[in-house]
């Protein structure tokens, strides 16, 4: 049999581990058409049969309220999987079964991998899997993912499940009477329209619509018009309804009741503790101080910095190999090819721009591996819960944390899954306010610069600085929701309850594997996207050429020049020893200082570079000259390419080789350079324009292209106020002019 099997589960329940126990090394990543979600699958053969195993998003439910919970459901839907494996955290059972009701509530096939059995056990939960089976009349199977204790049965089960040809009938729960009614109704309607054709059950329609689910109700919408407008009033009339008599609203009842139904099957005697109920469990036991109202804050803060430290104090070597790599290329190149544009090209465009990008690698992967360890042991969960009391101070919601985290916010994530993450957002005020400030977290791509300019004027004090950067960026997006929720987006806000997964010591494999996942993403995005940018900013910043007139007036001082040198110092040049004496050494430089020249005014007169002069005029004000101009228009495409295009800029304005070193110490000894430049242009990068496709993805959750302008234009003005204000202070203060 050959068959596709999807695994789901919520996040932390070890899926990664069981997929990888699964497929070995049999694995294939892509991304889910036209999203960032990744998607991996894998082949796991067993007694002749070839299951397709299809890892999806970690979800805590299947309703469209996040992106993860979108995409496992419309793969559920349109690839109609044989089965599903669902695996279940043992030791959290009532909270991951709410998942699995709504499997069976789509009618889908399910097998459950109740995990964590080890860590079941040891905290005194005994389950009694056999009834709890009965009871819900769907496999279960106690597993190990760690060790791979239980895979051979699991996958007995799946291939038994997955072999049956009869259609599993969709559970049906009650949700009260008003709602059992509402969703009966819907229901008769869209059975007698023959709406959707059995693709989704026609009850799972009904109660998705009560559910407030945006993409059954533009489904509804789209597919038949008059009967959404029906399905829209008894919805209203059903959510007043229950306002007046629960004083709550219809989703609310909903997971109430689910929640009922589980406690309800778990009560007879499924579970039980061995141990007294109020034993103090380890994790606990650490959450006592790790989470403490002072001494929490303060381990957080140790434990970012640590985490920056230890980033910039292994991977400097790294760096550094891959830098001299990139240097050696450059220089390769440079000999080989004959001069002319496609040397130049490939030199500047390709070597210079996506080297600079892809020189970071090491950074970003050490930096990765740390936010994969906190992230595995359930430490980034202890971060959100104790930055909900401080969110809730500034106008947002203890669900704000998770977006900002994801998009950056303690280092190296990305604002567009950032700002999917504030789905989870009930409130679409929070939720605005959330999506508006995410971006000025400082995402992968911000990392290089930021490393770049440390390291060429802060080399001693990364990652104090470093440190620092992050603490700007919180403080600074929370100000700014603060007075978006106290201007254009005022409101109520809502109530947060949350959860803390218990702690877990991480294996190295799922690090590794955890690390490697993102580092390749930030690797295939420099090949691709930015390899694409980078060469039409180099086409930008060398189109059009010098006018003849200017080239020849070059050519003039150069021939001027050689002329009044001496012959025989001109033997000596032209027989290009490298190895001048007196006369021949000062002739080079200035042929080298006429050949800066004339590449400077080509670099200038080109688009790109028109476009940095021209706004130099007041990017002055923030120390910024025409280059750094050009590197930050260029940064909106996406952030990555701002590194590239110094790389590109700062090499096609010096042609020595000799002088061809890191991008850092040139940046270092570049003359309009200095601390100040490199503290403003910081702050300018923290909190400007968000990266294209980040504007996209606001316009869209905004449901309006107004606030994806706004992000720009107000982030960009907030930018620029505040590097003018560091740069002016910064350079008075210490008398430093620029
Ligand atoms: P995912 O988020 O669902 O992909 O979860 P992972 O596979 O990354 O697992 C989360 C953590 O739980 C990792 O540190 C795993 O090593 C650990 N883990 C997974 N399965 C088990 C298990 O059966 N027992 C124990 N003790 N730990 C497990
Ligand atoms: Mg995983």
């Amino acid at each position: 049999m050959r068959a596709t099997i999807a695994l789901a589960g919520n996040p932390n329940s070890g899926k990664t581990t069981l997929f990888n126990e699964l497929t070995g090394a049999r694995q294939h990543v892509g991304n889910y058409p036209g999203i960032t979600v990744e998607k991996k699958q894998g082949v796991h053969l067993t007694n002749g049969h070839k299951l397709n195993i299809v890892d999806l998003p970690g979800t805590y439910s299947l309703t469209a309220y996040s992106l993860e919970e979108v995409v496992a459901r419309q793969f559920l839907i349109n690839e109609k999987p044989r089965a599903v494996i669902n695996i279940i955290d043992a030791s959290n059972l009532e909270r991951n079964l709410y998942l699995t009701l709504q499997f069976m509530e789509l009618g889908i096939p399910v097998c459950v991998a109740l995990n964590m059995m080890d860590v079941a056990t040891k905290r005194g939960i005994r389950i009694d899997t056999e009834k709890l089976s009965d009871v819900l009349q769907i496999p279960i199977i106690p597993t190990i993912a760690r060790t791979g204790e239980g895979k051979t049965l699991l996958m007995d089960a799946v291939v038994e499940l997955a072999s049956e040809t009869a259609k599993v009938p969709s559970l049906e729960i009650s949700y009260g009477e008003d709602i059992d009614r509402a969703i009966t109704e819907i229901e008769s309607e869209v059975k007698a329209a023959g709406l959707f054709d059995g693709q989704y059950p026609a009850r799972w329609i009904g109660l998705k619509y009560l559910e407030n689910d945006d993409h059954v109700r533009d489904l509804c919408r789209e597919t038949a018009p008059d009967l959404a407008r029906k399905f829209d009033m008894i919805a209203d009339r059903l959510s007043k309804h229950i306002e007046a008599t629960f004083n709550s609203y219809p989703e609310a009842v909903i997971a109430d009741h689910r929640y009922g139904y589980i406690k309800s099957i778990l009560k007879q005697n499924i579970v039980t503790l061995e141990f007294d109920r109020t034993r103090f469990h380890v994790s606990d036991a650490i959450d006592r101080v790790v989470t403490s109202r002072f001494i929490g804050p303060l381990i957080m803060a140790a434990v970012i910095y640590g985490l920056y430290h230890v980033t910039f104090a292994y991977s400097e070597i790294p760096v550094g190999w891959l830098e001299s790599v990139f240097g050696g290329l450059h220089t390769l190149v440079n000999n080989i090819l004959p001069d002319g544009l496609l040397k130049s090209m490939i030199i500047s465009g390709v070597i210079d721009g996506v080297g600079g990008v892809l020189g970071f690698v090491p950074l970003i992967m050490f930096m990765f591996f740390g936010i994969s360890f906190l992230e595995d042991t359930g430490y980034l969960a202890r971060v959100a819960f104790m930055l909900d009391r401080l969110f809730r101070a500034f106008g947002l919601h203890g669900s704000s944390v998770m977006p900002f985290i994801v998009s950056g916010g303690i280092a190296g994530g990305c604002a567009v899954p950032g700002v999917m993450a504030a789905r989870t957002l009930r409130s679409p005020k929070e939720r605005l306010a959330t999506l508006l400030t995410a971006p000025f977290m400082n995402c992968g791509a911000k990392l290089p610069v930021f490393a770049l300019l440390v390291a060429a004027f802060f080399a001693d004090y990364a990652s104090t600085v470093m440190f620092l950067l992050t603490v700007v960026a919180w403080t600074g997006a929370l100000l700014v929701a603060r007075l978006l929720r106290s201007s254009v987006i005022k409101g109520e806000s809502t109530p947060f309850v949350m959860e803390l997964p218990p702690y877990r010591l991480p294996t190295l494999k799922g690090l590794l594997i955890h690390t490697w996942e993102r580092t390749w993403q930030y690797i295939r995005k420099a090949g691709t996207v930015i390899l694409g940018i980078s060469i039409l900013l180099w086409a930008a910043m060398t189109f059009p050429n010098l006018p003849a007139s200017k080239i020849l007036f070059f050519e003039k001082q150069r021939s001027a020049i050689l002329a009044a040198a001496t012959t025989s110092a001109r033997a000596e040049l032209e027989a290009n020893t490298g190895n001048l004496s007196g006369d021949g050494r000062t002739l080079k430089s200035k042929l080298g200082l006429i050949d800066e020249a004339q590449a400077e005014a080509a670099l200038r007169n080109s688009v790109a570079g028109r476009i940095g002069t021209g706004l130099e005029g007041i990017s002055r004000w923030a120390g910024f000259d025409w280059r750094t101009n050009i590197a930050l228009v260029g940064g909106f495409a996406a952030k990555e390419v701002i590194v590239s295009t110094l790389g590109t800029a700062y090499s096609m304005g010096d042609i020595d080789p000799e002088k061809s070193g890191a991008l850092s110490e040139r940046l270092g000894s570049a003359p309009g350079w200095n601390l100040w430049t490199a503290v403003s242009m910081m702050v300018f990068i923290i909190f400007y324009a968000p990266c294209f496709v980040t504007v996209v993805c606001i316009s869209r959750e905004a449901g309006s292209w107004k606030w994806g302008a706004f992000s720009m234009i107000f982030n960009s003005t907030l930018a620029f106020t505040l590097a003018v204000a560091v740069y002016q202070i910064g350079t008075r203060l210490t008398g430093t002019g620029g």
